[in-house]
């Protein structure tokens, strides 16, 4: 009998969507929302019930938290800083997740999951407009260039990134796979999320 055994796909079945947590399984047959799309637990399917409108506001914004992969202190000081910026608050909000140097390394490709771009920029492999950076909320900026260190360019995971990723790159990023560089091109903009969220409901449980 099937068996999740993974804390990170229970969330996704727990928010009822993908939210790419574990690398190329997430684009496979074994994804688990894509064989088993109810709520985790035994009585996973029992459960599942007309939401409040709290409730619903509250797995928006569990949902975001979890793919970004963030606490929720990190996720608040998020919101608090897209609140004062010029703008619509819920894109704002989008738009600091996505400038992440964790996610950024993600949609570059350099990694397979955020967890594991995370990971690599804890360990200091990159370098941002040649400095090294290795803080995995460091907020990137448009024209600014991020490349993997040349000593790390022999690192088995970056030989096989170069080998090729079948992973789509937004438009926002120029990624150079040969050379392990990327350049933010544009800032990214709402579409360019790439999991379906109503970051409006976010606004409206943090606004209560
Ligand atoms: Fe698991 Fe990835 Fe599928 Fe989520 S998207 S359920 S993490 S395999």
């Amino acid at each position: 009998m099937a068996r999740y055994t993974s804390s990170a796909c229970r969330q996704c079945r727990r928010e009822g969507t993908k939210l790419f947590l574990k690398g190329e399984k997430c684009y496979s047959q074994k994804c688990a929302v894509a064989k088993r799309p109810t709520p985790p637990g035994q009585h996973g399917q029992a459960r599942q019930r007309k939401m409040s409108e709290y409730g619903l506001q509250l797995r928006e914004k569990q949902k975001a938290r979890r793919a970004y992969g963030l606490l929720e202190t990190q996720f608040k000081l998020t919101y608090n800083k897209a609140t004062k910026m010029k703008g619509v608050t819920g894109e704002n909000l989008l738009q600091l997740l996505e400038r992440r140097l964790d996610n950024v390394v993600y949609r570059a490709g350099f990694a397979s999951s955020r967890a594991q771009a995370r990971q690599l920029v804890n360990h200091g492999h990159f370098l941002i407009d040649g400095k090294k950076v290795d803080i995995p909320s460091y907020t990137v900026k448009e024209n600014q260039v991020i490349t993997v260190k040349k000593r790390s360019h022999e690192v088995e995971h970056f030989k096989q990134v170069r080998e090729g990723s079948s992973r789509i790159i937004p438009k926002w990023l120029s990624v150079n796979a040969d050379n392990l560089t990327a350049t933010v091109s544009a800032l990214p903009a709402r579409d360019d999320v790439d999991f379906a969220l109503q970051e409006n409901m976010i606004v409206e449980f943090y606004s209560r």
